[in-house]
């Protein structure tokens, strides 16, 4: 086995040791070339070769190559980690009060995101990059090992920058969110907050960013709003993504195609033409059940969208609001349930289908080249992941070659 070190391995201490990882009843690779020829790529009694932080080699136990060191999965399964291509975690506070009454049937006249902006912009950088730590750390033991988080909390430049640059500070994949709402020291002149956000605070964030969404929506930005932010980020060096289609029929989801943007998501209501354009375009459609969930929402319609060739991610929204759950299988769970997904579709959403939403390919799948992220189920199969709702199976994390 030769044991070239590989790049860009700045989070492992161990890039030239290779570790063979065998006796895995079923291992999911997300790579149709290998296994079974399913989009799982699925192999029974399979093995896998990590060399560093890469995966070097997959297949047949029987066939593996010898290693420096070798781990029994004990038979158990093993999947891609999540990649959760869509999370709101640079707050602070939370509402728990909001949610309790939403469920209680009970009227509550509080300010919703105004709530958490409000406490955001009180906290300190130490509290807010403490409080994501925190779910980040909650949302890797559960299985997730690549995620996207984004601003929009802040609302104004100093606000919006500091969450992007403590974001950045944890992963790769930010994105800039100032049009979340229109901030409410905007509240009677919209226009001049849409000028804030493509103008000073796009300068001021743009550099800790790879992403710039937008929440289009009745109540939120229209799509010339949405379409104006979306273009002076891409001038920025920004790619787009969207808050798309949840509440109400809109014109986000054809505006992402059009702008190619990355991801639209949330698509809870979408029109005939809108899934017509996802299906021909290379935008994915991003599904967030735990935000239909906890807000007694009409589900979005998974199967509509996998029949017409679309392609789905699945992710969790985390968020104080509409969305406090961290838990990709929890999300699986609900997409088998209540959304028309097999759980082979899910699975796949939910690693291979946010690392699309990324525009990633060195995660969400368990092939040669692609980085050693992986997850143990206490299951025999990925199909555990929604049989076995609620519980907790992810056994093992592996995030760049090195257990965690
Ligand atoms: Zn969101």
């Amino acid at each position: 086995m030769s044991s070239t070190s590989s790049t860009g391995s700045t989070g492992s201490a161990t890039s030239s040791t290779t570790t063979l990882i065998t006796n895995i009843a079923s291992l999911v690779t997300n790579d149709p070339s290998l296994g079974d020829g399913s989009p799982l790529g699925l192999i029974q009694d399979a093995a896998v070769v990590i060399d560093g932080d890469r995966i070097a080699w997959t297949g047949d136990s029987r066939k593996a190559p010898a290693t420096d060191n070798r781990v029994d999965a004990g038979g158990r399964a093993v999947i891609p980690g999540f990649v959760d291509s869509h999370s709101h975690l640079v707050f602070a506070g939370d509402r728990t009060q909001e949610f309790n009454a939403r469920m209680s049937g009970r009227a509550y006249s509080a300010g919703g995101i105004r709530t958490t902006v409000a406490a955001t912009r009180a906290a300190s950088d130490a509290e807010l990059e403490r409080n994501l730590t925190h779910y980040l750390a909650e949302a890797l033991r559960q299985g997730t090992t690549t995620f996207e988080t984004k601003s929009g909390y802040g609302l104004t430049v100093e606000d919006e920058a500091r969450s992007l640059r403590i974001a950045a500070a944890h992963t790769d994949e930010v994105t800039y969110l100032g049009a979340h709402i229109v901030s409410p020291d905007h509240a009677d002149d919209p226009a001049a907050y849409v000028a804030l956000v493509t103008g000073e605070m796009l300068d001021a964030c743009a550099p800790y960013a790879r992403w710039i969404d937008v929440f289009c929506e009745k109540g939120a930005f229209d799509g010339d709003q949405a379409r104006a932010i979306l273009t002076a980020g891409r001038a920025k060096g920004l790619h787009p993504r969207i808050h798309a289609n949840q509440l109400s029929y809109g014109p986000g989801v054809q505006l992402a195609v059009e702008l190619d943007a990355a991801s639209a998501d949330h698509c809870t209501h979408l029109t005939d033409a809108d899934v017509d354009a996802l299906a021909s375009g290379a935008t994915v459609a991003t599904l967030l059940p735990g935000a239909e969930f906890s807000t007694r929402a009409e589900w979005p319609d998974a199967r509509r969208l996998v029949d017409a060739g679309v392609t789905v991610a699945l992710s969790t929204d985390c968020n104080p609001g509409s969305s406090f759950t961290s838990s990709v299988p929890f999300c699986i769970a609900l997409a088998v349930r209540d959304m028309g997904m097999t759980p082979d579709e899910a699975a796949w959403s939910a690693t291979a289908g946010g690392a699309a939403a990324l525009r990633r390919e060195d995660v969400g799948r368990l092939a040669p080249g692609a980085y050693a992220d992986l997850a143990f189920l206490d299951a025999p199969s990925h199909v555990h992941l929604a049989y076995r709702p609620g519980v907790p199976l992810v056994r093992e994390v592996w995030r760049r070659g090195t257990r965690v």
